[in-house]
């Protein structure tokens, strides 16, 4: 039964920990039960990033691929999403006992209760609005190549007392790109979400969200790189989540790290380019071939499906 008090945030993080603690094998074993509970067939794709669905813009072969590989991932997010926001609005005291039941728990969970969740957020963020330099990730410390030497020094020192190994961020690109994000980027409280599309749970977490705007940020190595291949990409992701968390406008901003420079891209969200790209991931997705993309996207290094593709463009072509 809906309670109207928030959960006593002590318990909220012991909760979540818990869900933190639950191993890949379970977390297969309950993705499995909800495609049972929903009745449809256990290969078939249900639970997707949305930024994979933007990756068409790259190439769709590659965005189903991927999508269908970080499948439990994402049915992982969903899942601690409606528990963890069911848990902080109160809705739930505690996880159920029997974990198949965790299923239908924040079933009734709108996009106003994450609206207000958003705006906990809001006021947070000024609290504790401070840009990292460094981040531990599986015994490895990234370090902001940007850094001062004796900054450097300091984080290695670190990190041998630590027993990690020391790397610097831009050998990572999702850790960089979240590095940049905090030292280049706007600053704004954000949230994850999932909604439903025919038939698919596509969950998303913008950059920034207000109640007028979502943001994007993405980083290229190069001016042109990000004039023609990642802002096709980006502002697809911006367009399905401002049409998904009903948000009238979106802000993109690529930082190129050769020149330094950030662009910035803003205005109304493209509908009919967000219903285009959802379009182009079903189909690819129900089998229909994809058009080949760029040749040297192709290449080995750039892409781990290489060796199985066959919607590459033949060696001739190239
Ligand atoms: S090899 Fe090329 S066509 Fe195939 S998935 Fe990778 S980028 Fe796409």
């Amino acid at each position: 039964m809906a309670r109207h008090k928030t959960q006593d945030a002590g318990l909220v993080s012991q909760m979540r920990t818990r869900l933190a603690g639950v191993s890949s094998k379970a977390w297969r074993r309950l993705l499995a039960a909800e495609k049972r509970r929903r009745g449809v067939a256990p290969g078939r794709l249900v639970f997707v990033g949305i930024h994979n669905v933007a990756d068409v813009w790259w190439c769709a072969e590659r965005a189903v691929r991927k999508a269908r590989e970080r499948e439990a991932r994402f049915f992982g997010a969903y899942l601690r999403d409606r528990i963890g926001y069911s848990l902080e609005l109160g809705r739930v005291e505690r996880l159920p006992h029997r974990m198949e039941d965790w299923l239908t728990v924040g079933e009734d969970l709108t996009l106003s209760d994450i609206n207000r969740l958003l705006a906990a957020r809001r006021k947070r963020l000024h609290d504790d609005g401070r840009a990292v330099v460094a981040e531990a990730r599986d015994d490895v410390l990234f370090v902001d190549p940007a850094l001062s030497e004796d900054k450097k020094e300091w984080c290695a020192e670190w990190a041998r007392t630590m027993g990690w190994e020391l790397a610097s961020a831009d050998e990572d690109p999702s850790v960089y790109r979240e590095m940049l994000l905090l030292r280049e980027g706007e600053r704004y409280p954000t949230i994850r979400w999932q909604f439903a599309w025919e038939g698919y749970v596509l969950v998303g977490v913008p950059d920034g969200l207000t109640d007028e705007l979502v943001y994007e940020f993405r980083v290229a190595h190069a001016d042109q790189v990000a004039r023609r291949f990642v802002k096709p990409v980006a502002t697809a992701q911006a367009d399905l989540l401002a049409q998904f968390f009903r948000r009238p406008t979106r802000r993109v901003q690529i930082h190129v790290t050769a020149s330094g420079k950030t662009y910035t891209l803003s205005g109304l969200a493209d509908r009919e380019r967000a219903s285009l790209t959802l379009r182009t991931f079903g189909e690819v997705d129900a089998g229909q071939p994809p058009s080949p993309p760029a040749a040297w996207k192709c290449e080995p290094g750039r892409c781990e499906y290489v060796a199985t593709c066959q919607v590459r463009r033949p060696a001739k072509d190239q």
